[in-house]
Protein backbone atom coordinates (compact mmCIF):
# COMPACT_ATOMS: atom_id res chain seq x y z
CA UNK A 1 0.00 0.00 0.00
CA UNK A 2 1.19 3.52 -0.85
CA UNK A 3 -1.03 6.76 0.53
CA UNK A 4 -0.26 9.63 -1.50
CA UNK A 5 -2.25 12.61 -0.27
CA UNK A 6 -3.12 15.04 2.05
CA UNK A 7 -6.64 14.69 3.12
CA UNK A 8 -6.47 17.89 5.90
CA UNK A 9 -5.14 21.46 5.09
CA UNK A 10 -1.34 21.78 6.89
CA UNK A 11 -0.01 25.30 8.37
CA UNK A 12 2.35 27.32 7.19
CA UNK A 13 4.11 26.99 3.75
CA UNK A 14 4.27 22.86 4.01
CA UNK A 15 4.35 20.60 0.98
CA UNK A 16 1.53 19.70 -0.80
CA UNK A 17 2.51 16.33 -1.09
CA UNK A 18 3.10 13.11 0.91
CA UNK A 19 3.68 9.71 0.67
CA UNK A 20 3.57 6.81 3.23
CA UNK A 21 5.22 3.41 2.17
CA UNK A 22 5.04 0.19 4.66
CA UNK A 23 8.38 -1.25 5.02
CA UNK A 24 8.75 -4.42 7.24
CA UNK A 25 8.35 -4.81 11.29
CA UNK A 26 5.78 -1.70 11.29
CA UNK A 27 8.17 0.73 9.99
CA UNK A 28 7.02 3.57 7.61
CA UNK A 29 8.61 5.87 5.20
CA UNK A 30 7.19 9.00 4.46
CA UNK A 31 8.33 11.52 1.97
CA UNK A 32 7.25 15.25 1.78
CA UNK A 33 7.63 17.04 -1.49
CA UNK A 34 9.39 20.43 0.03
CA UNK A 35 8.44 24.02 -1.46
CA UNK A 36 10.88 24.88 -3.75
CA UNK A 37 13.98 27.21 -2.76
CA UNK A 38 16.48 26.66 -0.72
CA UNK A 39 15.45 27.57 2.87
CA UNK A 40 16.40 25.25 5.72
CA UNK A 41 15.22 22.24 6.96
CA UNK A 42 14.97 22.67 10.50
CA UNK A 43 14.59 19.71 13.01
CA UNK A 44 11.66 21.92 14.47
CA UNK A 45 10.24 22.04 11.26
CA UNK A 46 10.55 18.22 10.02
CA UNK A 47 9.14 17.33 13.60
CA UNK A 48 6.20 19.59 13.03
CA UNK A 49 5.74 18.01 9.73
CA UNK A 50 6.08 14.61 10.76
CA UNK A 51 3.43 14.99 13.98
CA UNK A 52 1.01 17.04 11.66
CA UNK A 53 1.31 14.29 9.00
CA UNK A 54 0.19 11.29 11.33
CA UNK A 55 -2.12 13.81 13.39
CA UNK A 56 -3.84 14.19 9.35
CA UNK A 57 -3.79 10.41 9.07
CA UNK A 58 -5.75 9.77 12.38
CA UNK A 59 -8.38 11.51 14.73
CA UNK A 60 -6.61 14.46 14.59
CA UNK A 61 -3.96 13.74 17.74
CA UNK A 62 -0.56 13.04 16.89
CA UNK A 63 -0.12 8.96 17.71
CA UNK A 64 3.26 7.71 19.21
CA UNK A 65 5.76 7.12 17.32
CA UNK A 66 9.62 6.01 16.89
CA UNK A 67 11.60 8.47 14.69
CA UNK A 68 13.76 6.28 12.99
CA UNK A 69 16.12 8.49 10.55
CA UNK A 70 15.55 11.69 8.33
CA UNK A 71 17.04 12.90 5.17
CA UNK A 72 16.31 15.57 2.79
CA UNK A 73 17.63 15.04 -0.85
CA UNK A 74 17.16 16.53 -4.57
CA UNK A 75 14.38 15.03 -6.52
CA UNK A 76 15.65 15.52 -10.63
CA UNK A 77 15.50 13.50 -13.11
CA UNK A 78 19.04 12.42 -15.17
CA UNK A 79 19.83 10.53 -18.19
CA UNK A 80 23.56 10.22 -19.43
CA UNK A 81 23.90 10.61 -23.12
CA UNK A 82 26.40 7.59 -23.14
CA UNK A 83 26.32 4.56 -21.57
CA UNK A 84 29.69 2.93 -23.08
CA UNK A 85 32.93 4.16 -23.93
CA UNK A 86 35.11 1.22 -25.12
CA UNK A 87 35.14 -1.07 -21.84
CA UNK A 88 33.62 1.64 -19.67
CA UNK A 89 29.33 1.41 -18.96
CA UNK A 90 27.53 3.14 -16.82
CA UNK A 91 24.70 1.16 -14.72
CA UNK A 92 22.72 2.66 -12.13
CA UNK A 93 22.25 6.16 -11.02
CA UNK A 94 25.21 6.38 -12.91
CA UNK A 95 23.69 6.59 -15.98
CA UNK A 96 20.10 7.36 -14.77
CA UNK A 97 18.18 9.22 -11.90
CA UNK A 98 14.20 8.49 -11.85
CA UNK A 99 13.60 11.14 -9.51
CA UNK A 100 10.32 12.00 -9.49
CA UNK A 101 6.63 10.28 -8.31
CA UNK A 102 8.43 7.18 -6.49
CA UNK A 103 9.09 5.22 -9.51
CA UNK A 104 11.12 2.07 -9.60
CA UNK A 105 15.56 3.62 -9.19
CA UNK A 106 16.37 1.01 -8.04
CA UNK A 107 14.97 -1.37 -9.94
CA UNK A 108 15.96 -0.01 -13.00
CA UNK A 109 19.56 -0.40 -11.86
CA UNK A 110 19.05 -3.70 -11.26
CA UNK A 111 17.58 -4.22 -14.46
CA UNK A 112 20.75 -2.58 -16.36
CA UNK A 113 23.11 -5.14 -14.70
CA UNK A 114 20.58 -7.80 -15.68
CA UNK A 115 20.86 -6.60 -19.45
CA UNK A 116 24.80 -5.71 -19.46
CA UNK A 117 26.01 -9.38 -17.32
CA UNK A 118 25.42 -11.42 -19.79
CA UNK A 119 26.95 -10.13 -22.42
CA UNK A 120 30.38 -8.78 -20.55
CA UNK A 121 30.41 -12.97 -19.74
CA UNK A 122 30.04 -13.22 -23.62
CA UNK A 123 32.81 -11.31 -24.77
CA UNK A 124 34.87 -12.12 -21.64
CA UNK A 125 34.67 -15.52 -22.52
CA UNK A 126 34.01 -16.12 -26.70
CA UNK A 127 36.00 -12.64 -27.52
CA UNK A 128 34.70 -9.24 -28.95
CA UNK A 129 31.07 -8.75 -29.40
CA UNK A 130 30.71 -5.20 -30.46
CA UNK A 131 27.29 -5.39 -31.72
CA UNK A 132 26.26 -6.78 -28.21
CA UNK A 133 27.96 -4.80 -26.08
CA UNK A 134 26.35 -1.72 -28.19
CA UNK A 135 23.36 -3.00 -27.58
CA UNK A 136 22.94 -2.34 -23.51
CA UNK A 137 22.93 1.21 -24.05
CA UNK A 138 20.26 0.74 -27.11
CA UNK A 139 18.35 -1.38 -25.08
CA UNK A 140 18.44 0.22 -21.51
CA UNK A 141 18.41 3.99 -22.85
CA UNK A 142 14.93 3.59 -24.76
CA UNK A 143 13.65 1.71 -21.73
CA UNK A 144 14.70 4.59 -19.17
CA UNK A 145 14.38 7.65 -21.55
CA UNK A 146 10.22 6.32 -22.15
CA UNK A 147 9.78 5.58 -17.90
CA UNK A 148 11.32 9.74 -17.85
CA UNK A 149 9.25 10.43 -20.14
CA UNK A 150 5.88 9.56 -18.96
CA UNK A 151 7.02 10.49 -15.24
CA UNK A 152 7.64 14.36 -16.95
CA UNK A 153 3.93 13.87 -18.83
CA UNK A 154 1.97 12.88 -14.96
CA UNK A 155 3.89 14.91 -13.01
CA UNK A 156 2.00 17.93 -13.36
CA UNK A 157 -1.65 15.92 -13.41
CA UNK A 158 -0.36 13.61 -10.02
CA UNK A 159 0.85 17.01 -8.37
CA UNK A 160 -2.54 19.13 -8.82
CA UNK A 161 -0.99 21.37 -11.46
CA UNK A 162 -2.98 20.03 -14.59
CA UNK A 163 -4.15 22.99 -16.10
CA UNK A 164 -7.22 22.14 -18.04
CA UNK A 165 -6.19 18.41 -18.11
CA UNK A 166 -7.25 18.70 -13.85
CA UNK A 167 -10.95 19.23 -14.82
CA UNK A 168 -11.24 16.25 -16.77
CA UNK A 169 -14.07 14.29 -15.32
CA UNK A 170 -12.49 11.37 -13.88
CA UNK A 171 -8.73 12.32 -14.05
CA UNK A 172 -8.42 12.43 -10.36
CA UNK A 173 -9.11 8.61 -10.84
CA UNK A 174 -6.92 8.56 -13.74
CA UNK A 175 -4.02 10.18 -11.59
CA UNK A 176 -4.87 6.97 -9.09
CA UNK A 177 -4.57 4.29 -11.48
CA UNK A 178 -1.51 5.76 -12.93
CA UNK A 179 0.48 5.70 -9.93
CA UNK A 180 -1.15 3.18 -8.48
CA UNK A 181 0.15 1.13 -11.75
CA UNK A 182 3.66 2.53 -11.06
CA UNK A 183 3.97 1.16 -7.80
CA UNK A 184 2.71 -2.17 -8.80
CA UNK A 185 5.56 -2.46 -11.89
CA UNK A 186 2.41 -1.74 -14.19
CA UNK A 187 1.80 0.89 -16.84
CA UNK A 188 4.03 3.76 -18.66
CA UNK A 189 5.39 4.43 -15.35
CA UNK A 190 6.45 1.21 -13.38
CA UNK A 191 6.44 -1.52 -16.45
CA UNK A 192 9.58 -3.37 -16.32
CA UNK A 193 9.11 -2.60 -20.47
CA UNK A 194 10.22 -4.70 -23.33
CA UNK A 195 13.24 -5.24 -25.87
CA UNK A 196 11.31 -5.67 -29.23
CA UNK A 197 12.66 -3.57 -30.96
CA UNK A 198 16.76 -3.67 -29.90
CA UNK A 199 19.08 -4.28 -32.60
CA UNK A 200 19.05 -7.96 -31.07
CA UNK A 201 16.08 -8.55 -31.78
CA UNK A 202 15.57 -11.82 -34.69
CA UNK A 203 13.21 -9.64 -37.05
CA UNK A 204 10.37 -11.26 -38.20
CA UNK A 205 10.88 -15.40 -38.97
CA UNK A 206 8.60 -17.91 -41.06
CA UNK A 207 7.63 -20.27 -37.45
CA UNK A 208 6.73 -17.84 -35.12
CA UNK A 209 3.82 -18.64 -33.00
CA UNK A 210 1.76 -16.35 -30.33
CA UNK A 211 2.09 -16.50 -26.81
CA UNK A 212 1.61 -14.53 -24.07
CA UNK A 213 4.55 -12.96 -23.31
CA UNK A 214 5.21 -10.00 -26.41
CA UNK A 215 8.69 -10.52 -27.80
CA UNK A 216 11.30 -8.87 -26.22
CA UNK A 217 9.28 -8.68 -22.40
CA UNK A 218 10.34 -10.84 -19.15
CA UNK A 219 8.83 -14.46 -19.76
CA UNK A 220 6.89 -15.64 -17.24
CA UNK A 221 8.53 -17.82 -14.74
CA UNK A 222 6.49 -21.21 -15.07
CA UNK A 223 7.69 -24.78 -13.79
CA UNK A 224 10.13 -26.22 -15.82
CA UNK A 225 11.69 -29.49 -16.29
CA UNK A 226 15.55 -28.86 -16.61
CA UNK A 227 18.24 -31.38 -18.43
CA UNK A 228 18.98 -33.63 -15.46
CA UNK A 229 15.60 -34.26 -14.85
CA UNK A 230 14.76 -32.18 -12.05
CA UNK A 231 11.75 -29.62 -11.68
CA UNK A 232 12.67 -26.29 -11.00
CA UNK A 233 11.48 -22.71 -11.77
CA UNK A 234 12.18 -21.19 -15.35
CA UNK A 235 13.95 -18.39 -13.60
CA UNK A 236 15.89 -20.50 -11.71
CA UNK A 237 18.47 -21.31 -14.80
CA UNK A 238 19.01 -17.50 -15.92
CA UNK A 239 21.96 -16.15 -14.93
CA UNK A 240 24.45 -19.02 -15.95
CA UNK A 241 25.61 -17.48 -19.59
CA UNK A 242 23.21 -20.07 -21.28
CA UNK A 243 20.80 -19.81 -23.87
CA UNK A 244 17.52 -21.39 -22.82
CA UNK A 245 15.08 -23.40 -25.62
CA UNK A 246 11.82 -24.15 -23.76
CA UNK A 247 9.29 -26.76 -25.60
CA UNK A 248 5.97 -26.82 -24.37
CA UNK A 249 4.58 -29.93 -23.77
CA UNK A 250 1.70 -31.31 -22.09
CA UNK A 251 1.92 -33.92 -20.02
CA UNK A 252 5.58 -34.70 -20.03
CA UNK A 253 5.03 -33.02 -16.10
CA UNK A 254 3.62 -36.37 -14.42
CA UNK A 255 6.56 -38.28 -15.82
CA UNK A 256 10.14 -38.55 -15.25
CA UNK A 257 12.52 -37.09 -17.87
CA UNK A 258 14.10 -40.16 -18.96
CA UNK A 259 10.67 -41.55 -20.54
CA UNK A 260 9.93 -38.82 -22.58
CA UNK A 261 13.89 -37.46 -23.56
CA UNK A 262 14.19 -39.66 -26.67
CA UNK A 263 10.26 -39.79 -27.86
CA UNK A 264 8.57 -37.00 -30.08
CA UNK A 265 10.29 -34.34 -31.02
CA UNK A 266 12.69 -34.36 -28.25
CA UNK A 267 15.72 -35.85 -30.73
CA UNK A 268 15.32 -33.43 -33.44
CA UNK A 269 14.54 -30.71 -31.24
CA UNK A 270 17.86 -31.56 -29.01
CA UNK A 271 19.69 -31.59 -32.22
CA UNK A 272 18.79 -28.45 -33.15
CA UNK A 273 19.90 -26.71 -29.79
CA UNK A 274 23.18 -28.54 -29.92
CA UNK A 275 24.34 -26.88 -33.82
CA UNK A 276 23.36 -23.40 -31.84
CA UNK A 277 25.81 -20.84 -32.14
CA UNK A 278 26.02 -20.53 -28.45
CA UNK A 279 25.26 -23.10 -25.25
CA UNK A 280 21.79 -23.45 -24.50
CA UNK A 281 19.92 -25.28 -22.04
CA UNK A 282 16.81 -27.53 -23.10
CA UNK A 283 14.10 -27.33 -20.95
CA UNK A 284 10.57 -28.43 -21.24
CA UNK A 285 7.36 -27.00 -19.48
CA UNK A 286 3.46 -28.69 -19.31
CA UNK A 287 2.91 -25.30 -20.06
CA UNK A 288 3.14 -21.65 -21.09
CA UNK A 289 0.80 -18.60 -20.68
CA UNK A 290 -0.84 -18.67 -24.64
CA UNK A 291 1.45 -20.99 -25.74
CA UNK A 292 0.28 -24.16 -27.73
CA UNK A 293 1.59 -27.19 -27.38
CA UNK A 294 5.18 -27.40 -29.24
CA UNK A 295 5.82 -24.12 -29.04
CA UNK A 296 9.41 -23.54 -28.46
CA UNK A 297 10.29 -20.59 -27.02
CA UNK A 298 14.13 -19.23 -27.10
CA UNK A 299 14.77 -16.89 -24.23
CA UNK A 300 17.70 -14.66 -23.48
CA UNK A 301 20.40 -14.83 -20.29
CA UNK A 302 18.51 -12.25 -18.76
CA UNK A 303 15.14 -13.91 -19.21
CA UNK A 304 13.94 -11.73 -22.01
CA UNK A 305 11.94 -13.89 -24.97
CA UNK A 306 13.77 -13.90 -28.12
CA UNK A 307 11.04 -15.74 -30.28
CA UNK A 308 8.65 -18.16 -29.78
CA UNK A 309 8.60 -20.70 -32.86
CA UNK A 310 5.70 -23.41 -33.19
CA UNK A 311 7.73 -26.51 -33.40
CA UNK A 312 11.13 -27.98 -34.09
CA UNK A 313 12.11 -24.81 -36.78
CA UNK A 314 16.08 -25.26 -36.53
CA UNK A 315 16.47 -22.79 -38.65
CA UNK A 316 14.46 -20.26 -37.44
CA UNK A 317 16.51 -21.04 -33.89
CA UNK A 318 19.67 -20.67 -35.41
CA UNK A 319 18.53 -17.06 -37.03
CA UNK A 320 17.50 -16.16 -33.93
CA UNK A 321 19.96 -17.17 -31.61
CA UNK A 322 22.79 -15.70 -33.72
CA UNK A 323 20.64 -12.73 -34.12
CA UNK A 324 20.20 -12.01 -30.06
CA UNK A 325 24.23 -12.66 -29.69
CA UNK A 326 25.11 -9.72 -31.68
CA UNK A 327 25.40 -11.12 -35.08
CA UNK A 328 27.15 -14.30 -37.03
CA UNK A 329 29.91 -15.22 -33.88
CA UNK A 330 33.90 -15.42 -35.10
CA UNK A 331 35.29 -18.84 -36.62
CA UNK A 332 36.36 -20.77 -33.62
CA UNK A 333 35.42 -18.58 -30.77
CA UNK A 334 33.48 -20.57 -29.12
CA UNK A 335 35.55 -23.31 -29.13
CA UNK A 336 38.90 -21.40 -28.31
CA UNK A 337 36.40 -19.71 -24.72
CA UNK A 338 38.72 -20.75 -22.54
CA UNK A 339 42.10 -19.90 -24.69
CA UNK A 340 40.82 -16.96 -25.22
CA UNK A 341 39.79 -15.82 -21.74
CA UNK A 342 43.48 -16.72 -20.51
CA UNK A 343 45.28 -14.91 -23.27
CA UNK A 344 42.99 -11.20 -23.13
CA UNK A 345 43.39 -11.35 -18.96
CA UNK A 346 46.63 -9.78 -18.67
CA UNK A 347 45.43 -6.81 -21.27
CA UNK A 348 42.04 -6.41 -20.22
C1 LIG B 1 15.85 9.18 -0.44
C2 LIG B 1 15.83 8.16 -1.54
C3 LIG B 1 14.79 7.23 -1.58
C4 LIG B 1 14.76 6.26 -2.58
N1 LIG B 1 13.73 5.34 -2.61
C5 LIG B 1 13.69 4.41 -3.56
C6 LIG B 1 12.64 3.44 -3.58
O1 LIG B 1 11.76 3.44 -2.73
N2 LIG B 1 12.64 2.51 -4.56
C7 LIG B 1 13.62 2.48 -5.51
O2 LIG B 1 13.58 1.61 -6.39
N3 LIG B 1 14.61 3.38 -5.52
C8 LIG B 1 14.69 4.34 -4.56
N4 LIG B 1 15.69 5.26 -4.55
C9 LIG B 1 16.72 5.17 -5.59
C10 LIG B 1 17.75 4.10 -5.23
O3 LIG B 1 18.25 4.32 -3.91
C11 LIG B 1 18.89 4.20 -6.24
O4 LIG B 1 18.35 4.10 -7.53
C12 LIG B 1 19.90 3.10 -6.03
O5 LIG B 1 20.42 3.11 -4.71
C13 LIG B 1 21.04 3.29 -7.02
O6 LIG B 1 21.98 2.27 -6.84
P1 LIG B 1 23.39 2.41 -7.53
O7 LIG B 1 24.16 1.20 -7.11
O8 LIG B 1 23.25 2.69 -8.98
O9 LIG B 1 24.04 3.74 -6.93
P2 LIG B 1 24.40 4.06 -5.41
O10 LIG B 1 23.47 3.36 -4.47
O11 LIG B 1 24.49 5.55 -5.33
O12 LIG B 1 25.81 3.38 -5.23
C14 LIG B 1 26.98 3.99 -5.74
C15 LIG B 1 28.11 3.66 -4.78
O13 LIG B 1 29.33 4.09 -5.36
C16 LIG B 1 30.09 4.76 -4.37
N5 LIG B 1 31.01 5.68 -5.06
C17 LIG B 1 30.73 6.86 -5.63
N6 LIG B 1 31.82 7.38 -6.18
C18 LIG B 1 32.82 6.50 -5.96
C19 LIG B 1 34.21 6.47 -6.30
N7 LIG B 1 34.78 7.46 -6.98
N8 LIG B 1 34.93 5.40 -5.93
C20 LIG B 1 34.36 4.37 -5.26
N9 LIG B 1 33.06 4.35 -4.91
C21 LIG B 1 32.30 5.40 -5.25
C22 LIG B 1 29.07 5.46 -3.51
O14 LIG B 1 29.58 5.73 -2.23
C23 LIG B 1 27.96 4.40 -3.45
O15 LIG B 1 28.16 3.48 -2.42
C24 LIG B 1 15.76 6.24 -3.57
C25 LIG B 1 16.80 7.19 -3.53
C26 LIG B 1 16.83 8.14 -2.54
C27 LIG B 1 17.95 9.15 -2.50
Amino acid sequence: MCIRDRPWRASGPSAGEITARPLPNGVWRLDWLLPPGKDLVTPELLLARVRETLAGWTDGTTPPYELLDTGVHAVHHRLARRWRADRVFLAGDAAHLLGTLGTHGLDEGLRDADNLAWKLALAWHHGPHEALLDSYQTERRAIVASRLRAADQALPLVRGGGGLRAYVPGSARGHDALLMDGHLGRGPLGAPGTYADSPLAPGRLEGEAPVGTALGAAVTDVRVTAEDGTFVRLRDRLGRGALLVVLIAPGTGVWERRHWVSAGIMPRLAAAVSALPHRAELLVAESYPGAAAHTVLLVRPDGHLVTALSGVRPADLYTAAEAVLGGPVAAGAEGDAGAKADAGAGSR
